[in-house]
């Protein structure tokens, strides 16, 4: 637990995980914070590190919109997401006057900024320390590995939507990892097929229509709204392993506006299922 008088800095985190992804909306947070959630629900104690200074999501995924970071003698402590204190969050919109507020800052400021994200919160001891970063390859990609270079980063997992478009970025972000020696824990094809909001089957797992019991479904054409597979051949292709697709899902999508914990809510969902098991590959 972090606690005053700690030191700030990462030296009691253990393994540090980057979470990136070629494209904006492709769901890079939405896999960080249930990753996070996973992780907690498995005895972890994790940090998460939002360095999408232009667009950070975390908190209000996790239901932290409007929260305050306190300063110690130490650094910063960062926001508790849960009463247990397993989950803490650091975000640029918690040090933001209104949350609304646009970030126009230009690359040194920035990279000021993602340097005392690391040095200077009291992350006291973790298991985890995700660090959801913006699209893309940026400055920031590059100031965020630098200011962690020392706590030698387990690796990055990529996420992609399945479609050609979404997958040519990610082979930039292969090749950014490999240039950067960063290590590629594997990839993720997230909006992989469609859970029907009537009977919570995917769109893969219906496909003969016949386990699916709600009339409105059977009746509806199942159809993936995106193609599906890509992400998996882009992993073959580049030789990375590939973690799982993770579906469409409404109810995921309305946990994440309302900041619900979806991993306790939806256990029994495809989604959550494949984060699970994405959790267990970590
Ligand atoms: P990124 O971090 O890549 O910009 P986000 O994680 O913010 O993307 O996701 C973009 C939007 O898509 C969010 O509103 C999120 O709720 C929604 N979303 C992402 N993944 C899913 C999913 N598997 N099912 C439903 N909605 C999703």
């Amino acid at each position: 637990m972090a606690a005053e008088g700690e030191e700030g800095g990462l030296s009691g985190v253990n393994h540090v995980i980057l979470v990136l992804s070629g494209k904006g909306g492709v769901g890079k947070s939405t896999v960080t914070t249930q990753l996070a959630l996973g992780l907690v629900e498995a005895g972890k104690k994790v940090g998460v590190l939002d360095v999408d200074l232009c667009g950070p999501s975390i908190p209000r995924m996790l239901g932290l919109s409007g929260a305050d970071v306190h300063q110690s003698s130490s650094g910063w402590i960062p926001v508790f997401a849960d009463h247990d204190q397993r989950l803490s969050v650091m975000s640029i919109a918690f040090l933001l006057a209104q949350e609304d507020d646009a970030v126009i800052w230009r690359g040194p400021k920035k990279n000021a900024m993602i340097k005392q994200f690391v040095t200077d919160v009291v992350w006291g001891s973790l298991d985890y320390l995700l660090v959801d970063t913006p699209p893309g390859t940026s400055d920031e990609h590059i100031s965020t590995l630098e200011a962690l270079r020392t706590t030698n980063p387990d690796g990055a997992v990529l996420v992609s939507t399945p479609q050609a478009v979404a997958l040519s970025d990610v082979r930039r972000e292969v090749t950014f990892c490999r240039k950067t020696k960063l290590p590629i824990l594997g990839l993720v094809e997230n909006m992989s097929g469609f859970v029907c909001p009537h009977c919570s089957v995917s769109v893969a797992q219906c496909a003969d229509h016949s386990i699916c019991e709600c009339s409105v479904h059977v009746l509806q054409e199942c159809s993936n709204l995106f193609s599906t597979g890509g992400g998996e051949s882009l992993a073959q292709e580049t030789n990375i392993p590939f973690l799982g697709r993770v579906p469409l899902d409404p109810r995921l999508a309305a946990c994440l506006e309302t900041g619900l914990n979806f991993s306790e809510t939806h256990r029994d969902t495809s989604a959550s299922t494949a984060l699970s098991n994405l959790v267990q590959s970590l």
